[in-house]
């Protein structure tokens, strides 16, 4: 009979990599931690991964971290528990055998190497040089990681089991979870303890790393956690001269393979293009060190691309082949952090066939979050709050999981669609939009005008590529649109919630930098606020009345934004209510949006009755609108909400009249491309949870001296008086009009990196590219420093001049906004 503590601080759920990664990185903070596994530690999917230890290939800074940091603990382990993680530095080599790859990984390595990743470019015969077995007559170059290599995942997770006993934690095997207990209600339900057979913990904190069983279990909590497993594959050859243990990986994405040493022979690691989940239903609560049958019709054609990298793998007999299940996520990112539903209940989970490689760095930050109260990386990109309930039916699972595997080894161009699970939400306005030729693309599962074909052209998206797409023209008439005539583009993506009560002013102002509970009848621009003064949300906030607010944010924002409020409401006469399926959100801006509206409406749109960040309902046609003058991408315009059953009837009048004004409909792209030039903000892509306000440049926003003060006012009011800032957001605008900027590309000063692009789009009015980057630098970045230095931008392996600027280069006045 198992013995339990009657009660520790976290109970971490499953003994895999990422529980025993986050056991010890909890263990090491001083907390008190348990460990329970349902079987015995490294039975789910750990125990036969392939133990790839990769730091090159992503562009996420936090990834890279995670990477990095994970290499170095697997290193240094042994020395403290006495238990070998089996991590070797044979050498990692990626290879690129086409032209999209060869600039992708050649964009890749000059980010990985500003993150502090010795990557280098060889040629072919250098990779013949170091894997003699491969194949290399169509390789156009390596990309080669000495430090990187292979680990011995089941080691590892035993080493940080030990590692963590070492430093305090219990770890239990053989004792389920059967279920998490919970206190109160709404926002303020929490983490009070697990059950087991052998009885109940009591606990502050539980962390679900139940890795694909993570979905079920939290299920029966009501924590959405959209995960699936999928089959995952490699096959093991027979002995054979030749190969050495301190053979480097090699990974040949276009063929769908990699290759490592592995018992005298070789293993050939597999993503296929087209994959298979696995138990959409349901996990078996009883699977442990499972093999699946593996399915030979549908993976031979994969293993014979693979294969013909190292043709010896032909010639020699197979061992074996593996099919194991892992689990995958719809955008490849894990699914990590608190969930909305119940407070203290943390997850990590869905590693997408990288927690091995990452669960070092997983671990160290989730016990970070956990301890501090906040993660000390960007993790907007992996929080669990960016994913939508629905991502979990299992239709949707099933679909997209399809897709998911073979994205890893995919080029990945910008402007990627995904192709399955689409149609889920649609917008009112989807069929007229249809229509008009609309390239949709997937939205947080809204269907979404990328751009518009013109008149006699589909909206296919061609070839994927780095450089200009064939819409490229037709985007650029978009913007132009904007500029100068007028545009009409469906937002109604946005996430929007209605905020009602008594309290609902105060406690908005409580948690808005800026001063939402002025005057009604007006929108303000905001951040929300952790205590360090850093960014939590960036969003519109207009007063309708004195108990009534309307509330807008970006679409990966809308959990987040929700389960914020909540929190902050409870035990207040305050409400909120998620409305955005309700209504359309239509945007008509450009010079000629007033002049366009006006002719629709007996509302006076004029400048003085109507001017910059008004907000009023006008009647338009039979409908009545919530019409906001506001703009995103620079220019005279109006945010029209209508409820849905009227949306369409709003666009057919707005659509009646546009002629006359040269009215365009304009999709996304054109949206990025103008606020890009503005120099607008979007949270989650150039601004992130690591960045203060000021460091943000949106100090502007700030109402410091507003009565009752903010969340996270003392932080920066601190931030002030410590003097001019080192680290500051610029926009960038290259010199040449040729090159894309993307994301991720490292900009220079004097030669010397400062950071890089966070994210970026084609300046179709400046002429460049332009793209918004973060900026750290020893001395005061301020308009004397930009303009002191020379500046460069890396793109792929060229170093383009480019300006660097505090104030945005179009409209800096913004006369056009507010005229
Ligand atoms: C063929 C293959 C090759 C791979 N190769 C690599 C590689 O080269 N590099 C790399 O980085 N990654 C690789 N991976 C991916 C890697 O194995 C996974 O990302 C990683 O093991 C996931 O770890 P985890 O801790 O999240 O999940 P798991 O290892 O599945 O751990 C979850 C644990 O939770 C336990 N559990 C579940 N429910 C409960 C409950 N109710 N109560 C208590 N315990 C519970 C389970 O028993 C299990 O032990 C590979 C995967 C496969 C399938």
């Amino acid at each position: 009979m198992v013995q339990l503590p009657p009660r520790a601080r976290v109970v971490v759920i499953g003994g895999g990599v990422i529980g025993t990664s986050t056991a010890y990185h909890l263990a090491d903070a001083g907390w008190d931690v348990v460990l329970l596994e349902r079987d015995r530690i490294t039975s789910g999917t750990t125990w036969h991964a392939a133990g790839l230890m990769v730091t090159f290939g992503s562009t996420s800074e936090t990834s890279t971290e995670f990477r990095k940091y994970t290499r170095d603990l697997y290193s240094r382990l042994e020395a403290e528990t006495g238990q070998s993680t089996g991590f070797m530095p044979v050498g990692f080599i990626e290879l690129a055998t086409e032209p999209g790859r060869l600039e992708e990984y050649r964009r890749v390595s000059a980010f990985n190497r500003y993150c502090g990743v010795d990557v280098q470019e060889i040629s072919a015969q250098e990779v013949l040089d170091l894997f003699p077995l491969a194949r290399v007559d169509d390789v156009l170059a390596g990309f080669y990681v000495a430090e990187d290599g292979r680990a011995n995942p089941v080691d590892v997770t035993m080493a940080l089991a030990k590692g963590a006993r070492l430093k305090g934690a219990t770890i239990l095997e053989g004792v389920a979870v059967t279920g998490v207990t919970t206190a109160g209600s709404g926002a303020s339900r929490h983490v009070t303890g697990v059950s087991t057979a052998y009885g109940d913990i009591e606990c502050e904190y539980v962390v679900n790393c139940a890795g694909m069983w993570a979905r079920q279990l939290g299920e029966q909590s009501g924590v959405s956690i959209p995960l699936q497993a999928a089959e995952h594959y490699y096959l093991i050859t027979e002995e054979f001269d030749g190969i050495s243990k301190s053979h480097p990986v090699l990974e040949d994405p276009r063929n769908f393979g990699y290759f490592r040493e592995e018992g005298g022979g070789l293993m050939v690691g597999l993503f296929e293009a087209v994959c298979a989940p696995w138990h959409v239903d349901r996990i078996p609560d009883s699977a442990s060190f499972l093999e699946l049958p593996p399915d030979w019709d549908r993976m031979a054609p994969y293993l014979e691309a693979a294969m013909s990298r190292v043709p010896i793998t032909n010639d020699v007999g197979i061992r074996k082949f593996f099919c194991g299940p892992e689990s995958f996520t719809a955008d490849l990112a894990p699914v990590v952090g608190e969930a909305p539903e119940v407070r203290n209940y943390f997850v990590a989970a869905g590693l997408n066939s990288i927690g091995i490689l990452t669960g070092g760095g997983m671990g160290r930050m989730l016990a970070h979050w956990i301890t501090t109260g906040r993660p000390d990386v960007d993790i907007t990109g992996f929080n669990i709050d960016r994913l939508q309930t629905y991502q979990r039916n299992p239709e949707y699972r099933a679909t997209r999981t399809v897709e998911s595997l073979g994205r890893v080894y995919a080029c990945h161009y910008p402007d990627h669609n995904p192709h399955t699970a689409r149609g889920a939400k649609l917008s009112p306005l989807h069929q007229r939009l249809e229509a008009q030729r609309a390239w949709f693309r997937d939205v947080s599962g809204w269907e979404n005008p990328g751009w518009y074909a013109p008149e006699g052209h589909e909206p296919d998206q061609g070839e994927e590529t780095w450089g200009r797409p064939h819409w490229f023209d037709w985007w650029a008439a978009e913007h132009h649109a904007a500029r100068n005539d007028v545009v009409l583009m469906d937002m109604s993506f946005m996430a929007k919630f209605l905020v009602q009560g008594k309290d609902a002013g105060a406690r908005l102002n409580w948690v808005s930098a800026n001063d939402v509970d002025g005057e009604a009848g007006v929108i303000t621009y905001t951040q929300w606020l952790d205590e360090l003064g850093r960014l939590e949300a960036d969003l519109t906030v207009t007063k309708l009345d004195d108990e009534t607010f309307w509330v807008v944010a970006s679409d990966t924002a809308q959990r987040h934004v929700e389960t914020h409020l909540r929190r902050h409401f409870d035990g207040h006469h305050a409400f909120v209510t998620d409305v955005t399926g309700g209504y359309a959100q239509i945007n008509v801006q450009g010079p000629r949006s007033r002049e366009l509206l006006q002719t629709l409406t007996t509302s006076d749109l004029s400048n003085g009755a109507f001017p910059f960040r008004a907000a009023r309902e006008i009647d338009l046609g039979f409908a009545r609108a919530l019409c906001i003058r506001i703009t995103y991408v620079g220019e005279l315009g109006y945010e029209l909400y209508v409820p849905a059953e009227q949306a369409v009837h709003v666009y057919d009048r707005i659509v009646a009249a546009g002629p006359a004004f040269g009215l365009r409909h304009a999709g996304t792209k054109a949206l990025a491309s103008l606020r890009m030039e503005k120099g607008y903000r979007d949270y989650g892509h150039d601004i992130d949870n690591t960045d203060t306000v000021l460091e943000a440049g949106l100090g502007f926003a700030v109402a410091l001296d507003k009565p009752g003060g903010f969340l996270g006012r003392d932080a920066v009011v601190a931030q002030k008086a410590a003097g001019p800032l080192r680290k500051r957001l610029v926009q960038v605008v290259v010199e040449d009009p040729e090159p894309m900027l993307v994301h991720a590309e490292v900009v220079r000063r004097d030669g010397v990196p400062l950071g890089y692009v966070r994210a970026a789009s084609y300046g179709h009015t400046l002429g460049a590219a332009v793209g918004l980057a973060m900026l750290e630098a020893d001395e005061p970045i301020d308009a004397a420093y930009l303009s002191s230095g020379t500046w460069t931008v890396e793109i792929a392996d060229r170093q383009w001049p480019c300006r660097a600027s505090l104030r945005p280069l179009y409209d800096p006045a913004n006369e056009k906004v507010k005229g």
